[in-house]
């Protein structure tokens, strides 16, 4: 095997070894409730930003129908003054209040229910706050761990890979970096059934022979290294 690729397989173990630490810190469980919570403390001041402007336009319909059945009254009491003969009118008046003041119960009661998720909101709005509050301490102190045991395997894969040949360990550090997120191994052994390990898709010819010549090639499916176990 190439000199260079028994260099690299040992640094990579070194490079596993600091992304599972990443990994660990990102999806650990403090981090994941963090997340969630500053989630919801986003969800719900949208929400009560929402919230305020419906309670606003219902205050505005209040005010529209409570003004709209003074005047009605107003009419009321004239006819009543007037001992109008038209009854038809008057009784005309009085539905018209009917429906008025049906429609301000309806206004009122979806006020209340704003009311009640505005209420609602604040306590989710608080809730999450004090978590994060609580939390964020312990994310920081394991973020803080994990950044200086972090720094000490990027030092002993520097090291590793001191006589690693330049554009190899460039070709590494590409393929590691264009998979976020994953800790598969980007350098892998071309299988006996000419397979990549990393995607497992079949290796065309022209790469099994670059393989052969250089110790290595690129996998076109996955973009991770091939080579020549
Ligand atoms: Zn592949």
């Amino acid at each position: 095997m190439n000199a260079s690729i028994t260099k690299l397989l040992t640094a990579q173990k070194i490079d596993h070894e600091r992304l599972v630490l990443l990994q660990a810190l990102t999806k650990g469980s403090v981090k994941v409730e963090l997340d969630k919570a500053n989630q919801t403390i986003v969800d719900s001041k949208k929400n009560l930003l929402q919230l305020e402007a419906d309670a606003k336009n219902l205050k505005d319909n209040y005010e529209k129908v409570s003004k709209i059945i003074t005047e009605t009254l107003a009419l009321v009491k004239q006819a009543n003054q007037a001992q109008s003969q038209d009854m038809g009118e008057y009784g005309d008046y009085l539905s018209k209040l009917s429906i008025l003041e049906s429609q301000l119960a309806d206004i009122e009661r979806k006020i209340m229910e704003k009311s009640s998720a505005f209420k609602n909101a604040t306590v989710s709005v608080v809730k999450a706050s004090d978590f994060v509050k609580k939390n964020l301490p312990t994310y920081e102190q394991q973020k803080q761990q994990t950044d200086v045991q972090v720094k000490a395997l990027e030092k002993q894969f520097a090291e590793a890979t001191n006589e690693v040949d330049e554009k190899l360990l460039a070709k590494y550090k590409a393929a590691r970096k264009s998979k976020v997120g994953d800790v598969k191994d980007v350098l892998v052994p071309l299988t006996a059934d000419r397979r990549c390990q990393g995607c497992y898709m079949d290796v065309p010819a022209a790469i099994t022979s670059k393989i052969s010549a250089d110790g290595w090639a690129l996998c076109e499916e996955c973009g991770r290294i091939i080579y020549k176990a």
